[in-house]
């Protein structure tokens, strides 16, 4: 159904306008830009999507740089099997029960009927302590670094591409420590890798904290995430790092033999960051003209449209843009030179703004031959963001366009960050947070309530604790539900 929505309104010279502006509605924008810059599809299953190209070129980005930071940290990449058999699962009591509304199991194989049901895995905690009991025999195995590239299944009710899907890529950590202080470490310092790849390179200016029980990982005993705003104020978690205790250790007898030559359950973590990563950055940065991809993460950083109206200016005009794409190449800039005859200069603008482009550059005869070039910055819009008499020699050029790549991602950043600082709203009572909610904002105040007080506050404003963020005030005052002290601020807000 969704796929037959009909283009609405009118663009310039009459151009079928084909994104709905964010204002109009938030919601049928990021379906419009996710259709209109090809990044993904839906599947023929209900909830599935079909990634395509220049999405996964934006996953590969978030794929390329978490994978160095974690290698960087000490871990190291392996596979497991993604069907599990449904006794594991069973085996961890909390576990089980949250996961098992989203399983997809498989009863049958070869045509016959399976003696026990499996798992499509919606993760793999069970299947990894199952090895894990294997490999761990003395504390000399100990830390155990692992990571899964990998997808995942869970059935989901309500979905949205990238946001929400029934099957998603992400990458799955499962570590093994001795101690309990270790494995809580080790979930902090992928907390830490997570949000310093929001901010530095998503220019995501996440807010890093502790989930609640009720919000908390089935089978953690701790769940800390980054959460991030939204263009439309939702928060979106975008990554979840779970202090997994013993518990699976326990139910999987993941043992080793201390120094003392003592039994011990070793202590785990998990952590994970999915495609829902490259739904945030759409959220996080697009406006109403589409995309606005940091440069960090663009799959073209800089996009060369050489402008020639007359075929005697071709070649001058070419072997200038020529000269430019083999510059930014040699210094590392990924760079498409658009000089396909079949569409205008004027489409091809407006589909690489749509598509989030950082940079633009635009040569035509005049700018040969004054030796200089265009360049247009997408985060700014319109004359604003062009630069004229940018020379055309590679290595002024080159610096020219390296500085004003770093610029747009600290731009980006900052815009981000204001957004978000002026939508958090301190609240000391709930008709306070009920009119921050109501406002779209998010709502934060100091918080000692009860599991049921929690819930009471999604059922009456839909609002759900997203986190005890980290960065907390001096002094956190009195719960604006039950009237006791509160050690610690809680930030309420809609989410996706
Ligand atoms: P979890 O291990 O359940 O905390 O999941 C790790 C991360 O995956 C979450 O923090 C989300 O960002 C993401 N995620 C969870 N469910 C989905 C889903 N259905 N589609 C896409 N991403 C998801």
């Amino acid at each position: 159904k969704k796929q037959q929505q009909q283009p609405r309104g009118q663009g310039k010279k009459g151009e079928a306008k084909v994104i709905t502006p964010m204002s109009e509605d938030f919601s049928r924008w990021y379906l419009d830009v996710v259709r209109e810059c090809q990044l993904a599809d839906y599947g023929p299953v209900r909830g599935t999507m079909v990634i395509r190209p220049y999405g996964y070129a934006l996953w590969e980005g978030v794929q390329s740089h978490l994978d160095k930071a974690f290698k960087e940290t000490g871990h190291q990449n392996a596979y497991f099997p993604q069907l599990i058999p449904l006794s594991f699962l069973q085996k961890e009591a909390d576990h089980v029960e949250g996961f098992a509304p989203e399983l997809a199991l498989v009863t049958q194989g070869g045509g016959k009927e399976l003696e026990e049901p499996l798992v499509v895995r919606p993760t793999s905690e069970t299947i990894v302590n199952h090895m894990f009991a294997q490999w761990v025999q003395s504390y000399r195995d100990l830390p155990l670094l692992i990571n899964q590239w990998a997808n995942v299944h869970r059935w989901e009710m309500r979905t949205r591409p990238f946001v929400r899907t029934l099957e998603f890529l992400w990458q799955e950590g499962h570590t093994a420590h001795a101690t309990a202080e270790e494995a809580e470490e080790e979930t902090i310092r992928m907390l830490k890798v997570y949000e310093d790849f929001a901010y530095n390179v998503a220019a995501m200016p996440v807010v890093s904290g502790r989930k609640s029980r009720i919000e908390s990982f089935a089978g953690a005993n701790c769940t800390y995430t980054i959460e991030a705003m939204m263009g439309d104020k939702r928060a979106l978690q975008a990554g979840t790092s779970h202090n997994l205790g013993d518990n699976f250790a326990k139910a999987f007898n993941t043992r080793y033999l201390d120094e003392g030559g003592q039994l011990q359950y070793v202590h785990q973590s998990s952590w994970g960051v999915s495609t829902r990563m490259v739904g945030g950055i759409i959220m996080t940065h697009g406006d109403d003209a589409g995309l606005r991809l940091p440069p960090r993460l663009a799959p073209i950083q800089v996009v060369i449209v050489p402008i020639v109206k007359k075929d005697a200016d071709s070649e001058a005009v070419m072997a200038a843009v020529k000269g430019l794409e083999a510059a930014l190449k040699a210094a590392g800039v990924r760079v498409k030179l658009d000089a396909s005859t079949d569409r205008t200069p004027g489409w091809k603008f407006n589909q690489y703004e749509m598509k989030g482009v950082p940079v633009r550059v635009e040569v035509g005869p005049r700018d040969v031959e004054q030796g200089t070039c265009v360049v247009a910055r997408r985060d700014v819009a319109g004359k604003e963001g062009k630069q004229f008499g940018v020379p055309l020699e590679a290595e002024p050029f080159v610096g020219h366009v390296s500085a004003l790549l770093d610029d747009i991602q600290a731009v980006l950043l900052r815009q981000a960050r204001e957004f978000r600082d002026a939508n958090i709203v301190d609240v000391c009572s709930y008709d306070e947070l009920k009119e921050a909610v109501a406002a779209g904002k998010w709502a934060r105040g100091p918080w000692a309530g009860s599991d049921e007080q929690e819930k009471q506050v999604k059922e009456d404003t839909s609002a759900t604790l997203r986190c005890f963020p980290f960065d907390q005030p001096q002094h956190s005052g009195t719960c604006f539900m039950s009237g006791q002290p509160a050690a610690e601020v809680a930030i309420f807000a809609r989410s996706y």
